[in-house]
């Protein structure tokens, strides 16, 4: 029997008002494994009255007594890694052994961040001459909206909840429908920390019905939203004219720059790695990679090499490299674009399908074979619109100019990675890629307190450290004649 998810309102796990329900299934069988509440504006208007209810309280409380609790959801979640990577991968498709060293560990680093950056915060003190002092107060905006992706789920919702709630704000948050099981062991989580009833409130259910009753809500002034372009430009549409607060954090074509003095050996390991991670399904993945001419042939036989010892199968599997993508759809979205490489005159070098043979449970799953792609122009559809998949391609570069150029020709900015020994080339070329994160001779190292966002169609805002502190809070300039 699929487990029921249960709307997490007021302190309480309630089923939706309408009683609707959708099937969630687990992408490496393709089977049902859960029934997920198909909420309305009737459950989003409940979860706000709650969240407005509980604001005064909860903002009220000392910073030390906030992140006390905050602290406590952390060390539950840490308790329960197991549980919950579990359910993280079957929700997702992701391996195992990735949601149990990254997945989980991350969402409860998230909260522990942020529940000791409040006591560690100050605002700001400006003095005009001998005139007169200024100093900043910050206030909590009230309740937030908090709306999350299904390719990093309890990471990115975590992300979110962790500094709304420490400045003092109360939460409406909306997991994905497609992976909403670590959001409704959170919400048990809470319940078990004391977290008080309606500081944070969980619905569950499609983005068109939940997700929109959230943005549409007039008591909801401030919204965080992780997802696809098109869906941030639709919140945009509503927030805008009600004047709402907004971070975007949405799609990317993230280039990868291999010069020729890489340590070739090291550097396709990694960039293995920044194309393939979770079957290409993070936001920072490097779907365009750009090699210098010089190397290009001996990377991409090198890459591809690797790219065919990567175990795609069973994601409950140890020896599992790669997991299932999150759907039928998304896999049938993946192959499109395989297809459409060969009509845009590109030459598949390896993967392109799906894997021949898979383990007896997994065959109603949705996978995705590494895939590599060369001779494309940059211009062409499959390189300027997102995949999201265990998809790249590989173009040659002649000269730095080139390579800039390449890289920046995208309506994404999200992030980038250089791979060269050219350290100063490296800081030259940091400031001429127009991405909100560049990564030299690394990936997908992260330091909480870094600024954390995409410029142009990839996002509005930015999220992490201070950023996420000013993002929630609204502040007040008191000024003092002397
Ligand atoms: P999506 O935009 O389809 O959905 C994201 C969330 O928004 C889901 O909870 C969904 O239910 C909700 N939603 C959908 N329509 C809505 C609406 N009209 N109003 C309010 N909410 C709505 O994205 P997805 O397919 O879940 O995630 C994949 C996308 O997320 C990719 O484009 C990826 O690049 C992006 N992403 C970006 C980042 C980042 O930090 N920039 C991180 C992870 C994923």
């Amino acid at each position: 029997m699929p487990e029921t998810i249960l709307n997490y309102v007021a302190g309480e796990l309630v089923e939706p008002l309408g009683g609707g329900y959708l099937d969630k299934w687990d992408p490496a069988t393709g089977l049902v494994s859960a029934r997920v509440p198909d909420s309305g504006s009737e459950d989003v208007e409940r979860a706000v009255d709650a969240a407005t209810g509980a604001l005064s309280g909860w903002a009220g409380r000392p910073a030390v007594e906030r992140s006390r609790l905050l602290i406590r959801i952390a060390d539950l979640i840490d308790e329960r890694l197991e549980p919950l990577a579990l359910a993280e991968s079957r929700d997702t498709g992701k391996p195992l052994s990735l949601a149990r060293a990254m997945d989980i560990p991350r969402a409860s680093a998230n909260f522990r961040f942020f529940a000791t950056a409040i006591l560690h915060t100050h605002t700001e003190a400006h003095q005009t001459d001998l005139a007169a002092l200024n100093y900043t107060i910050r206030r909590p905006r009230g309740v937030a909206g908090l709306i999350s992706p299904w390719n990093l789920p309890l990471y990115l919702l975590s992300w979110k909840i962790a500094p709304a709630l420490a400045t003092g704000n109360t939460a409406v948050a909306k997991p994905s429908e497609l992976t909403p099981s670590t959001a409704a062991m959170l919400a048990e989580i809470c319940r078990e920390a004391g977290l008080p009833p309606g500081v944070l409130n969980i619905v569950h259910g499609l983005g068109a019905r939940a997700g929109a009753a959230i943005t549409a809500h007039p008591a909801v002034r401030t919204i965080s939203f992780t997802g696809g372009t098109r869906t941030g430009a639709d919140i945009a549409r509503v927030a805008a004219p009600a004047f709402k607060k907004l971070t975007l954090e949405m799609g990317g074509k993230n280039p990868t720059l291999v010069f020729a003095d890489a340590d070739l050996e090291a550097t396709v390991a990694a960039v293995i790695r920044s194309s393939f991670s979770n079957q290409g399904q993070i936001c920072l993945c490097g779907s365009r990679l750009l090699v210098e001419a010089p190397i290009f042939e001996a990377f991409v036989a090198r890459f591809v090499a690797a790219a065919r010892r990567l175990r795609v199968g069973d994601p409950m599997d140890a020896s599992t490299d790669q997991g299932a993508v999150i759907s039928a759809a998304h896999r049938d979205k993946i192959l499109g674009y395989v297809a459409l490489a060969r009509e845009e005159g590109g030459t598949i070098r390896c993967g392109g399908g799906v894997p021949a043979s898979l383990p007896d449970r997994c065959r109603g799953g949705f996978f995705v074979e590494p895939t590599v792609i060369t001779g494309l122009p940059m211009g062409c559809r499959v390189n300027q619109e997102e995949i999201f998949g265990p998809v790249v391609t590989v173009t040659p570069f002649h000269d730095e100019a080139e390579a800039v150029a390449l890289a920046n020709e995208s309506r994404y900015g999200l992030a980038a990675s250089v791979w060269t020994r050219d350290l100063q080339r490296a800081h030259r070329l940091a400031g001429e890629i127009a991405c909100g994160t560049i990564w030299v001779n690394c990936w997908l190292v992260r330091d909480l307190r870094v600024p954390f966002g995409g410029m142009r169609d990839s996002g509005v805002g930015r999220e992490g450290g201070d950023e996420a502190i000013r993002f929630f809070t609204e502040p007040s300039n008191v000024c003092v004649r002397l």
